[in-house]
């Protein structure tokens, strides 16, 4: 497969669940895939994985983004401008879950961590980033959202309030972007697929009745690919998979 070939693609939380699912997906298609998460030996592995299958190099940039500030990001974007010129696709995808509880008794440390890792970051990384997707000729930024995000749910706390945050950012980066910028801009909703985030949101459901990250494969790879050159401004679920 080569549909992704000559790419360069960032994926956020590379190192499990959807994230390392479409970093190896993505790598197959012929991307040179940019490995970002906060465990490095998780991120290793990924790149060994890779390597081995004899795909393009990846980079891996470990980062928490709990953490990650302006300088850091900084630099992470002219270590991408140095080595490949440009990005054409940026996937925002890491994000933690926080606890599901009523509002009342919601840790307010918690509350910002969330917020860090799921909004904020993902602002941070979309502005500092947004001149090397300039660069590109086809460039892609997707949101990784859910269905809490679209319409929050109650005890769900600062994670749907984040992801509803979240794709308000890419609506508004959509409509300034369709008609000034050869960036499309898309959210996914991927809805309930066998991970340790999922686990740990629902511990008493059988993972084996959940879709696998694989399962995504295709819709991820349309929106990176010459497909999702036609789609904008759009929320995506799994059911584009039926
Ligand atoms: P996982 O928890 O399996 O993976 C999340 C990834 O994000 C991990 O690699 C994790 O790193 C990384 N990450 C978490 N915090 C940070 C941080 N501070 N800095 C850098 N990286 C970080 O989650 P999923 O694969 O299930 O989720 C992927 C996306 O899909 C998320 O945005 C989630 O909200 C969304 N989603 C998932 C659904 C599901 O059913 N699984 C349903 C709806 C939406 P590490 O491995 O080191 O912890």
């Amino acid at each position: 497969m080569t549909v992704l070939s000559n790419r360069i693609v960032l994926i956020t939380g590379a190192g499990d669940g959807i994230g390392k699912a479409m970093a190896l997906a993505a790598a197959a298609s012929g991307a040179t895939v940019i490995l970002l998460g906060r465990t490095t030996s998780k991120l290793e592995a990924v790149y060994d994985e890779i390597v081995d299958a004899g795909h393009p190099e990846p980079g891996i940039v470990p980062m928490d983004l709990l953490r990650a500030g302006v300088e850091d990001v900084t630099a992470l974007a002219e270590v991408i401008e140095t080595n490949y010129g440009r990005l054409d696709c940026l996937l925002h995808n890491a994000s933690i879950l926080g606890e599901r509880v009523p509002f009342e008794n919601y840790s307010l440390s918690e509350w910002e961590q969330v917020m860090q890792v799921n909004l904020s970051a993902v602002v941070l990384l979309t502005r500092l980033l947004l001149p090397l997707l300039q660069k590109s000729d086809d460039a892609r930024l997707l949101f990784t959202s859910s269905s809490v995000g679209e319409t929050p749910r109650a005890y769900w706390g600062a994670y749907a309030v984040s992801k509803y945050g979240m794709e308000g950012f890419a609506k508004l980066l959509a409509e300034e972007l369709e008609n000034t910028s050869k960036i499309r801009v898309n959210i996914i909703n991927p809805g309930a697929t066998r991970t340790t985030m999922r686990a740990a949101a629902y511990p008493t459901e059988d993972p084996r009745d959940l879709k696998t990250p694989a399962d995504l494969v295709p819709l991820y790879l349309h929106l990176m690919g010459p497909g999702g050159r036609a789609e904008h401004g759009r929320t995506f679920t799994s059911a584009w998979l039926d």
